[in-house]
């Protein structure tokens, strides 16, 4: 960590600071420069919280150099995680693909979609049952009974399944029937519940709230792995930006920031991302290509009556094509 100290610092003011920087278990070394002198702080920062240090009168500037997650970081796992499912790894070379449609609606719809995405090669069957929805007048899901559905299409098909919950009293219906569990972007920094996830024994995927930096999204992964779940998967969906052609910005740079700072998988979802169907597959190239470890799909066998997120979802046919379409990215980038 680096201080610099006002110019006009009293003496007294920076024994204050010192002493206390002190009393913290730092050291320091004093660089006295021309314009400005200097503070350069020896020790570990990752639990310290350098802004309260503009508490003190003499500091102009804090330069914290650490970054404030431990688990989630790099240095502290050099080693990619991988999470191994019978048939995959997630976090290994080859993208791992999760499908199925934003709610579930019906056993009809599950099971012909769980058919659809088994046949394109997907290995994960989505499926929202708790549906976190900005009106509280839209369909909220089935719940339990879409839990089940989901659990029995997915078992039918021999797919992993993902479920995205909303509430902590929702909790022990999840480890009774979904595989994968899903914190949504509205619920990313939902610090409850995240503590209580970091508890079961499942595997989280935590995707980006769309006002969130990179940063912040890391140190949700840190309350997961801090209760001693370290299988966390993380998922860019997009960011919230002036531009409103998309529903969101697709922050592909992301991916590329995750891999110089974690160890921890990342997916990418282009159907939340665009918010518009014809951009699924172009978004999805980028994102493999990009060093995603998968990606999350919206796929819906009749989007023009879906309950959720029409718009964005795949036909049958185009989920097939896409799917297609990436071997040939995947195969290029071997
Ligand atoms: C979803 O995946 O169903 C969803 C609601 O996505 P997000 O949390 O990214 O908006
Ligand atoms: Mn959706």
């Amino acid at each position: 960590m680096i201080i610099t100290l006002k110019k006009d610092a009293r003496l007294a003011d920076i024994e204050t600071l010192t002493e206390n920087l002190l009393d913290e278990g730092f050291h320091f070394e004093t660089v006295q420069g021309h314009h400005y002198t200097v503070l350069h702080v020896l020790g570990d920062t990752t639990t310290f919280d350098a802004k309260k240090l503009y508490a003190y009168d003499a500091v102009e500037r804090v330069i914290n150099i650490q970054e404030p997650f431990i688990r989630a970081h790099k240095k502290n796992q050099p080693e990619k995680t991988r999470i191994a499912f019978d048939t995959f790894t997630i976090g290994d070379r080859d993208p791992v693909i999760i499908a199925g449609p934003c709610s579930i609606e019906s056993e009809e719809q599950i099971m012909s979609v769980a058919k659809t995405v088994s046949e394109g090669g997907a290995h994960i069957l989505r499926g929202g049952a708790y549906k976190p929805r900005t009106s509280p007048y839209a369909f909220q899901g089935l719940k339990l009974e879409g839990l089940k559905l989901l659990h029995k299409a997915s078992k039918h098909y021999n797919l992993v399944n993902i479920s995205e919950i909303v509430s902590v009293n929702d909790l022990p219906h999840f480890e009774d029937y979904v595989d994968i569990i899903q914190v949504g972007a509205r619920n990313m920094q939902n610090y409850e519940l995240l503590k209580a996830l970091g508890k079961s024994t499942k595997p989280i995927m935590l995707k980006r709230g769309f006002g969130n930096t990179i940063e912040e999204w890391l140190m949700s992964a840190e309350y997961i792995m801090n209760e001693g779940n370290e299988n966390v998967i993380l998922c860019e969906r997009g960011i919230r930006t002036f531009e409103t052609y998309t529903r969101s910005t697709l922050d592909i740079s992301s991916v590329l920031a995750i891999k110089e700072l974690s160890h921890l998988p990342v997916f990418v979802d282009p159907s939340h991302a665009a918010g518009r169907w014809e951009l699924v597959e172009g978004l999805s190239k980028a994102s493999i290509a990009a060093g995603a470890d998968g990606l999350m799909i919206e796929v819906h066998p009749n989007p023009e009556r879906a309950l959720s997120d029409g718009a964005q979802s795949l036909k049958p046919q185009k989920f097939t094509q896409l799917m297609e379409s990436l071997q040939k990215i995947i195969a290029a980038l071997k």
